[in-house]
Order: structure tokens, then sequence, then C-alpha cells
């Protein structure tokens, strides 16, 4: 039987210049979690997201989250509020900490954090136990949060805010690129993410110090003196310089791979707009996303599955939305504050081939399966 060529979710797309940034790793034997390319990588970062911004760039996004949890004191007996509806990799870091978290629902406007439900759960744990000592938002598939709400939220009870920016690298908040929009905020570089290290993240703060502390913490926190002397507990969380390689690469082409995921965006609500049983997240006036992935709420769990298994059924692969948090076995003994948004999202939604290296006629040949769905 003749098999068609697989269209992935999010693949990863090299532009061109990521060879000759890794071969300068080997050629200065910079093999090691420190040279030219991390210092470039982090500067192109900063470029990127604004004069003020200091970058840390890490192993990964989920060792950043832990980072930002730690820079923020986070311990044992703590909690903090949580995004239900997101990736694992935005909770876990809490219990990495000894902490608990509590997992807010989402508001339909942006798929993100509900400020009503925050403030809720804020004054429920103050109330209840005491008050949370973090809140943990994410703009979930490129998707700017309620900045605004959230954060006078985050700001009346004093309590500080990381940004999980790991999905929205390219996205902006009335033109502040996400990422420094709170205290915190952390990248990804993952394989499916918009630009990717294969594997990598960044930690992002307006402060030099906090910034510093990052490294310090990433690199095994050595102490000033000639031996190894540690007063504190480190990590090895650096990224290495030859990934930063690879990231270097992949700034050159960002705009040009935000404008490809807009335009597969577009040419999905194109064709779907006018189903009723098919709807897509519009950008709220002054948010603007990377459009990550593309993802369509359908009206039935069934006619999701349907869709996703006839795209299956072609190897074009998609994905139910994000499983919350509250819902998730390992999570199930979590507080959660919720109204029922993000259940239904996960009971109706489906995230669409988003790569930014998708052609006119994989575009066309996933239409034209959704397109044959009964009833839609
Ligand atoms: C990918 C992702 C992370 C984790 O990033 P890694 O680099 O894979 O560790 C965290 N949060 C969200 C929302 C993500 O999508």
């Amino acid at each position: 039987m003749l098999t068609k060529t697989k269209i992935y979710l999010s693949p990863p797309h090299i532009g061109g210049s990521e060879q000759k940034f890794v071969n300068d790793a080997f050629e200065t034997n910079w093999i090691a979690p420190l040279g030219s390319n991390i210092d470039g990588f982090e500067k192109d970062l900063q470029h990127y997201l604004g004069s003020n911004s200091q970058v840390a760039v890490l192993s990964s996004g989920t060792a950043a989250i832990h980072l930002a949890l730690l820079l923020l004191n986070v311990t044992k007996g703590d909690e903090v509020l949580c995004q239900s509806f997101t990736f694992s990799a935005s909770a876990n870091p809490i219990i990495y900490q000894g902490a608990t978290p509590v997992f807010i629902d989402s508001e339909s406007d942006t798929w993100n954090m509900s400020p009503e439900l925050l403030e809720i759960a804020i004054l429920d744990r103050i109330k209840k136990y005491k008050k949370p000592k973090a809140i943990i938002a994410v703009h979930l598939y490129g998707m700017p949060y309620k900045v605004t709400e959230i954060n006078a939220i985050a700001k009346k009870y004093d309590i500080p805010v990381v940004e999980d920016s790991a999905e929205a690298l390219g996205s902006t908040y009335f033109n502040t690129a996400c990422g420094m929009l709170s205290d915190i905020g952390i990248l990804s570089f993952n394989g499916n993410k918009i630009i990717t290290t294969s594997g990598g993240g960044a930690l992002v703060t307006d402060n030099l110090d906090i910034k510093n502390r990052a490294i310090f913490l990433s690199t095994q926190a050595k102490d000033n003196a000639a031996h190894y002397e540690h007063s504190s507990i480190g990590f090895n969380y650096r990224m290495s310089n030859v990934l930063a390689g690879i990231g270097r690469g992949q700034m050159e082409v960002l705009d040009s791979r935000v404008v490809a995921r807009r335009n597969n965006y577009n040419f999905y609500k194109a064709n779907l707009s006018d189903f009723n049983s098919i709807s897509l997240l519009e950008e709220p006036n002054g948010f603007f996303s990377n459009r990550w992935l593309t993802c369509i709420k359908t009206s039935s769990f069934e006619m999701r599955e349907q869709i996703r298994l006839n795209l299956l059924e072609e190897n074009i692969e998609s994905r139910p939305l994000w499983k919350p948090m509250h819902m998730q076995p390992v999570f199930k003994n979590c507080l959660y504050f919720t109204d029922g948004t993000s259940e239904e999202l996960f009971e109706k939604g489906l995230s669409l081939p988003s790569g930014s290296n998708l052609s006119q006629l994989d575009l066309d040949r996933i239409i034209s399966v959704i397109l044959k769905t009964p009833n839609l």
C-alpha cells in the first residue's frame, strides 16, 4: 500500500546558519556549557525581547520554571497557583520544590488563567491556609493571557508571577514581548516549539541580579574560590554551547516562523469559519499571538474524534488540547478552582498541524480531510 508522507503537528524547522554556529563551537573546542554561542544567543534573545531584558539560557524550559520558583523562595509547605489548562511541565517544578500546586481554570477569551477564579482562589487560600507563594500563568498555544488583570491581582495581594512563555516566543501584549510581562518569564526551545535548539530553555527577567543568580544556580552554585566551594545547592541546568549555536541560527529566522504560523492560522480560519460547529480563538485587541499551534473547538467530543481519526488515517498528526492538570491522575489530590472551561476545551478541542514548514499542498491535504467531516 502506498503510504502518504506524514504531516507532523509541529516539527523542527532549521533555517540555514545553525550548522555554521555549531561548527564554530567545534572549531574553538567550546563543547561545554559555556562559550561564545551562549553569549551570542543570550544577546540575540535580549535584543529580540527588548532593551531591558536579561536572559539566561538553560537546558530546558522546565529547568527555567524550577529555577524561577527557587529564586522566588518557593519551598516545602508553600502553595503555588498554577493555570490548570497547560502542559505538565508548568506544574511539575512546584512538586520538585516540595510545594503544592493549586490549579486555576481558564477563561474563554484567551483560554488562559481566569482572573476571577485566581482572585477567588487567593482569598480562599489566605482564609483557610496562607497566602500562596507564586502564580504560574501560561500563554498557551502562543496566545497571551490577560496580563493586565492577572498582574493587578498579583500586585493587590503582593504575589509574584512566573510567566510560562514556553509556547509564546514571538507573541506580544500591547507591543511588549511575552516573557517580559511579569516578575520572571521562561522560554522553551524544545523540538516542537516555534524555534528550537533540539532541547533548551531560558529564564527571562529585567533584573541583572536575578539573571546572574540563575546562571550561578544552573552551573552547580560554585562560590568564588580557587577550589570548588559551595554555600548553596546547585543544579546542572545551563545550556550547552553547541546547542546555543543552533539557537543563534534559529533567531535569524524567528520572525519568518511567526509569519508562517500565523499564515497557517489564517488559512484554517478562512476555510473553516463558515461552519457553526467549529470555532477558532480570536486575538483580543492588543493581543498578538505567534499562533504556535492552530487549535479548533468543535461542537462535540464525537466530532473532534472523527476529525482526529480521519486525519490519522491520512497520516496527518493532530492532538486533543491539553488535558487540564486538575484532571491528571498525578495531581488528583490537589485543590482546584474551576468552572468547566478547560474541561470543555479538552473534550472538544483539537490542535491542527501547525509547523512553519507546512507547504500549501500540505495545508490543502489537511483541510480537504477536515471538510469531509459529516454534519460540519
Ligand atoms: C514545552 C513547555 C514547557 C517545558 O519546556 P521544555 O523546554 O520542554 O522543558 C513548559 N510549559 C509549557 C506550556 C510548554 O509547552
